[in-house]
């Protein structure tokens, strides 16, 4: 089993492509007294004890979308997180083909366009499509784009024939996010990708 992988400064990567069951890319950012994580994943024994070294509580966690694979630890350890709203108010519709779940009174809708996490600011992209709430992070001082489900490695896109998908919407926002000034791809599953070209 794999532990974190640093990824810049402060930001590290726990992956969900050696878990036996489908699980989500966990990137976890470090502050000074606790962590945020980006995603949940769906173990939480496993996000525990790849945390542990790092000494630190988790504070929070930023989804980007809803779908289980996504949220299931963050569910079953009730930790406290934030989601577009367009995701949390159907959060069972969403899951409802593979998992029975209900909406957590411990998740809330994002308060406004960005997330202050210190030492980190990050701007809530909406990149609806694979599901309706589905955001991409983006860190400008990093260059790093969180982009959840909407873009992966290698050309890869999200799927758009879920339950609220919308291959038009997902279109858009893959237009949108390639006109951000991103140098590192850090996608919900798979590997990170440096972008050709970049600064
Ligand atoms: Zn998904």
């Amino acid at each position: 089993m794999t532990g974190l992988q640093p990824i810049a400064e402060n930001v590290l990567l726990l992956s969900g492509d050696t878990h036996p069951k489908i699980c989500s890319n966990v990137y976890v950012l470090e502050g000074p007294d606790s962590l945020a994580l980006i995603d949940s994943g769906v173990d939480v024994p496993r996000l525990q004890a790849a945390l542990k070294p790092l000494g630190k509580p988790i504070e929070t966690v930023f989804f980007t979308h809803g779908h289980f694979d996504h949220v299931q630890a963050a569910i079953k350890a009730q930790i406290n997180g934030q989601m577009a709203a367009a995701d949390l108010d159907v959060i069972h519709e969403l899951n409802a083909a593979w998992v029975n779940i209900q909406k957590p009174d411990f998740f809330t809708p994002f308060g406004n366009g960005r997330i202050r996490f210190t030492p980190f600011d990050l701007d809530i992209i909406p990149t609806p499509g694979h599901t309706p709430g589905s955001v991409s992070f983006f860190d400008k001082k990093h260059g790093i784009l969180f982009s959840g489900d909407c873009k992966f490695a290698d050309g890869g896109v999200g799927r758009a024939d879920f339950w609220g998908s919308n291959a038009h919407e997902l279109e858009k926002s893959l237009a949108k996010i390639d006109r951000l000034d991103y140098r590192l791809l850090a996608p919900g599953h798979g590997p990170i990708e440096k972008r050709a070209n970049r600064r």
